[in-house]
């Protein structure tokens, strides 16, 4: 019987973080990371740091960084947001606007923190679902809402919205927030940044963990228009006043010192990314063509969550989820030239052999 005190209890089910295995020689392509380093200023950065640094506290406006951010973007300092990541960035806007009796909406197939976010807050939500070839269609959106979430490139599924079609959304929503998670952005979509002083309500998350190889420093930004960008310090500061530490900010700085580096780790990326799409193609893999740093594949005559256990023997970490119209996919991150290669050479011989067991 439960004890009077555990009836009081909060129950939530948690978002599933990718797992972080740390023995030596893993092909990690789960979690989206990126396989480059940060740039070297960063590391610069680090080391220059002045005691002061970690003796005070850190500046709660983390007001150095949003005017770096805000410059690269055309904006005021006063239209910027940064947390501690963008999924901090993404829990403090759902409790900052979504407070409407109506539903929150999202797509059924898409970043597995919006529902439990939803659910913590008891913010009611529904999903609504991708096309037959994951397309996110706007038209199932129509009508008043409590909130729009759409991530631009989604994941898992790496499928880009043109930026037209975002603004018609937004254009369509003048009652409620929408927000456009562009965590990776980066890889090849095209970002809503630019429309940020035309629209009040429309909020665009970034972060430093995909493009900007951080994922470990925990950094993530909003933009918006003045008015959203004070309601979520006023969520803040009633929860936390010094998110980001010192060094994540001196870091992130520094990161933005470096657009050359940016841009070329990207363009390796994106270079590695079409390559691999060639390669599962001549494999038989069927994917949606990704604008992101992964990829989101699917085979007729395998079982995704068999591949993903053998794969795994081999020390080749992806993701899967056990989760109904994805459950015979997985989701590969792009890594290196020669990590894809070795995941490659993995797939054509597992191929091989379930061909010859088939004895097709
Ligand atoms: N949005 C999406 C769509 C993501 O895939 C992720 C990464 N898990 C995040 C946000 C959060 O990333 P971070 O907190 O590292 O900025």
């Amino acid at each position: 019987m439960k004890k009077e005190w555990e009836e009081n209890l909060r129950s939530v089910i948690p978002y599933t973080p990718g797992e972080q295995p740390k023995d030596a020689g893993i092909i990690k392509l789960n979690t989206n990371e990126n396989p480059y380093p940060p740039s070297p200023l960063v590391g610069e950065a680090l080391l220059h740091l002045d005691e002061d640094a970690l003796r005070k506290y850190p500046d709660p406006t983390i007001g150095a960084l949003c005017a770096a951010l805000a410059k690269r973007a055309g904006l005021e300092k006063d239209q910027v947001f940064v947390g501690i990541g963008s999924d901090d960035v993404l829990a403090m806007s759902f409790m900052a606007f979504f407070n409407s009796e109506r539903p929150i909406l999202f797509p059924d197939i898409t970043y597995s923190f919006y529902d439990v976010w939803a659910e913590l807050f008891r913010i009611p939500y529904r999903l609504v679902p991708l096309d037959e070839e994951f397309r996110i269609c706007t038209q199932d959106y129509r009508g008043r809402a409590g909130g729009i979430v759409i991530p631009n490139p989604n994941a898992p599924t790496g499928l880009a919205m043109g930026v037209k079609e975002l603004e018609q959304l937004v254009l369509d929503h003048p009652e409620c927030v929408v927000i456009i998670d562009e965590a990776y952005v980066d890889f090849g979509a095209g970002s809503m940044l630019p429309l940020i002083n035309r629209y009040e309500n429309l909020l665009v998350v970034q972060t430093f963990s995909k493009s900007r190889s951080m994922a470990g420093m925990r950094i993530g930004a909003a933009y918006g228009s003045r008015k959203l960008i004070k309601t979520l310090l006023d969520v803040k500061y009633s929860f936390n006043s010094y998110t980001l530490n010192a060094p994540a900010i001196a870091a992130g700085v520094a990161s933005l010192k470096d657009e050359q580096y940016f841009a070329e780790t990207i363009e390796k990326i994106i270079a590695t990314r079409e390559r691999t799409k060639q390669e599962l193609s001549k494999l038989g893999f069927v994917f949606p063509d990704s604008s992101a740093n992964f990829l989101f594949v699917t085979h007729p005559d395998l079982q995704a969550a068999e591949l993903f256990g053998a794969l795994r023997k081999e020390k080749i970490f992806v993701r899967y989820f056990d989760k109904p119209r994805i459950d015979r996919y997985l989701r590969i991150t792009i890594g290196r030239d020669e990590e894809m290669d070795a995941l490659i050479a993995f797939l054509k011989n597992y191929l091989k052999q379930e061909t010859e067991r088939r004895g097709v």
